[in-house]
């Protein structure tokens, strides 16, 4: 065994699922996937338990803190300042290292721009660079040496495998080739070996011509344009499930794992939603839902080690069935900008295990963006429930909504102000937002005041949609 990527990438066989258990033949296929190969990109990993999985971790952990002590200038700083020495700091006691946050890769890019004190190789090893949205404040950069991009590659291929991609599926893809870190599945989708049919963001007409000219059975969004999709394709085709169109993949933001957006999409387009989630600093994807549809595995085994932290304390959890916590990240094989403990950000719940596509590997779904969160009267709410219960009202609103902050506190007073978004005919309809007033109040506990906006004027349709705007 070998924690080497380059190693880990070579390793897949296209193995036929003849030589395993018949009953598992059907249980990691997506509906009408007739093909013989194995289901799962990487067996070995995505199948062992968790004390080979840990070894195996601990074995490249080992060679990362050196090289972190070696050659960040960042790490080897902040250990110093955590008061560790040079001495080898073992995987199993990873929680006595420092968190990472956004704001402190962002200081060590602006102390040494344009790659920052944390690059650990000589600038000319980087060989691809990608640049941050800038949501709050200046782009940066994500630095990748060949390996980094090659490690990149095989946790998509995993994560992307997992969703039911193979090589026979034909991909429309929204994604840019960049300046963003989504551009990486790209090269996910041509080492799987799949079809791709790329597809700029935002052009949706040719999206539309794409999936009706029957050039994809697959598709790669943001929940918010899948939603959209099924919307307009409702209106404007008598038939839509008769596409060739029979998987669509979410990510770039939560929704595909809603059940009123999810089963919305499914029953509109006649398609299998599953989702996929990345974080740019650590790896564009690294969760996969599988055609079980029970939340997404963790597929960045022997690369990335996990920890679940309680959101408050930030002390650690145990990853297990019912656990609700914030994701923490840290890279095992990474060579240019590696991370330690880096605080995600994103606040998840641990599905129950195991699943029946046979992955060890835990899965999770995502609750919410810490963020995004909110309190009413002392309890924490993430907009994506909201989602979930205004997705309810369909065919009377569109699905989408948000909630109106005032300003940067983190406590709102009822009525929270909720901006929903409806077709232009139901613009001044005074029952429909009682209703969804009410349904908020028996299901969240907490009254809102809902706002109708119609699709004209709501803004930024397509890509991504905002789920708490600040406007004082
Ligand atoms: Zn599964």
């Amino acid at each position: 065994m070998t924690s080497k990527p380059n190693a880990i990438s070579k390793a897949h066989p296209y193995r036929r699922a003849s030589a395993l258990n018949t009953q598992q033949v059907t249980a990691g296929r997506l509906v009408g996937d007739t093909c013989d190969r194995d289901w799962i990109w990487d067996r070995e990993v995505e199948t062992e338990t968790h004390e080979p999985a840990f070894a195996r971790a601990a074995s490249a952990w080992e060679k990362q803190f050196r090289h972190l002590m070696d050659r960040s200038p960042f790490y080897a700083h902040k250990f110093r300042e955590a008061g560790i020495g040079q001495n080898h700091l073992p995987l199993k006691e990873i929680a006595n290292l420092p968190f990472t946050t956004k704001a402190e890769l962002k200081e060590a890019i602006d102390e040494d721009p344009p790659f920052g004190s944390n690059l650990c190789v000589a600038p000319e090893q980087v060989k691809r660079i990608y640049q941050t949205s800038g949501t709050t404040g200046a782009p940066s950069v994500l630095a990748l040496t060949r390996a980094d991009m090659d490690m990149w590659t095989v946790i998509g291929a995993r994560t992307y495998f997992a969703t039911g991609i193979h090589d026979h599926s034909s991909v429309l893809t929204t994604f840019g080739a960049g300046p963003f870190v989504a551009g990486h599945t790209h090269f996910v989708l041509s080492r799987i070996g799949s079809r791709s049919v790329p597809v700029a963001p935002g052009d949706t007409d040719r999206v539309i011509f794409g999936l009706k000219a029957g050039l994809a059975d697959t598709l790669l969004s943001t929940p918010s344009f899948a939603q959209y999709l099924a919307n307009r394709l409702e209106k404007s085709e008598p038939n839509p499930k008769s596409m060739a169109l029979s998987h669509i993949v979410t990510g770039g933001e939560p929704g595909g794992g809603v059940p009123a957006i999810r089963d919305h999409i499914q029953t509109v387009l006649g398609v299998t939603v599953t989702e996929v989630m990345g974080i740019g600093d650590i790896a564009p994807s690294l969760f996969g839902e599988c055609p079980q549809q029970q939340g997404m595995h963790f597929c960045g085994g022997g690369h990335v080690w996990v920890e679940l932290v309680d959101p408050d304390s930030r002390e650690p959890m145990t990853i297990e069935g019912g656990a609700l916590g914030e994701l923490v990240y840290t890279h095992l094989t990474r060579e240019a900008m590696p991370v330690v403990r880096f605080l995600g950000g994103d606040i998840v719940r641990i599905e129950g295990s195991p699943c029946a596509c046979g992955r060890a590997t835990f899965r999770m779904r995502v609750v919410g963006r810490l963020d995004d969160m909110f309190i009413v009267r002392g309890v924490n709410v993430y907009p994506t429930a909201i989602l979930a219960v205004v997705g309810e009202f369909r065919p009377r609103v569109t699905g989408r909504a948000r909630v109106i902050r005032k300003g940067p506190e983190v406590s709102i007073l009822p009525p929270v102000p909720i901006e929903v978004e409806v077709p232009a005919a139901h613009g001044s309809d005074a029952a429909l937002a009682a209703e969804i007033e009410n349904a908020v109040h028996t299901r969240l506990t907490f009254r809102c005041k809902v706002e109708l906006i119609p699709e004209a004027t709501f803004g930024e349709s397509g890509y991504k949609t905002k789920l708490t705007v600040t406007r004082l």
